[in-house]
């Protein structure tokens, strides 16, 4: 029948209108900002700075070595490297980033940074209301508005969060084991070579 197509349109569309007052499937609207969508975990925005523990400079991933610096496309992070080291929050003395900007006002979220950095201290975040009236200072994040913790970093992508959290714990039991061996060869050839060394007699003794 001619029109056959645009009644079967029409129905579907008066369904969906008097069904979104009564269906909650169908309730599309959100009272945004109070109510929003549960975060998608395989969305992403822009970047932001892992830390692990309960302080944020203590515990920064970032050693700073740059290397998302110089792999970012349109050239939108900009670090700083410390002059010395501090403990990170395994007490390991590392360089840290002194300043470390990343302006979103000109990132594409390619996630190139994320992919490139080899110590899992940078992540994509799934916010996306990060609207300022203040085009430099506003969209310019540095490295306190950068960070967030990795509590924050499960809860916005949990199955990718856990592969990176379980990596992490077997390179760190794989180092304490080295160095372990390490610490334990090092005694025994000590006490080989005290072995091997003859004891020299005290002075006035005759020899
Ligand atoms: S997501 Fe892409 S454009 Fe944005 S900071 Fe990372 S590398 Fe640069
Ligand atoms: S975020 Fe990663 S790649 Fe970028 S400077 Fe820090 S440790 Fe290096």
């Amino acid at each position: 029948m001619v029109g056959d197509g645009i009644l079967k349109g029409m129905a579907e569309t008066a369904r969906n209108f008097f069904g979104s007052y009564v269906s909650k499937d169908r309730l599309v609207t959100l009272q945004y900002p109070e109510q929003r969508d549960p975060p998608i975990e395989s969305a992403r925005s822009f970047p932001f700075l892992v830390f692990d523990g309960a302080d944020w400079q203590q515990g920064m991933r970032c050693v700073a070595c740059q290397i998302c610096e110089k792999e970012c496309p349109p050239k939108c992070i900009f670090i700083e490297k410390s002059k010395d080291k501090k403990p990170d929050a395994y007490g390991k003395p590392q360089f840290f980033p002194a300043t470390f900007n990343i302006d979103i006002s000109v990132c594409m979220s390619c996630q190139i940074c994320v992919e490139v950095c080899p110590f899992d201290a940078i992540k994509m975040d799934v916010v996306t209301d990060l609207s300022s009236a203040d085009r430099f200072g506003g969209l310019l994040l540095d490295r306190q508005r950068l960070a967030k913790s990795d509590e924050y970093y499960n809860s916005i992508h949990p199955t990718e969060a856990a592969a990176v959290d379980a990596r992490r714990a077997a390179e760190q039991a794989r180092q304490a084991a080295k160095a372990k061996a390490a610490a334990e060869a090092k005694s025994d050839a000590e006490a080989k070579l005290a072995e091997a060394t003859p004891a020299q007699p005290a002075i006035g003794e005759p020899q």
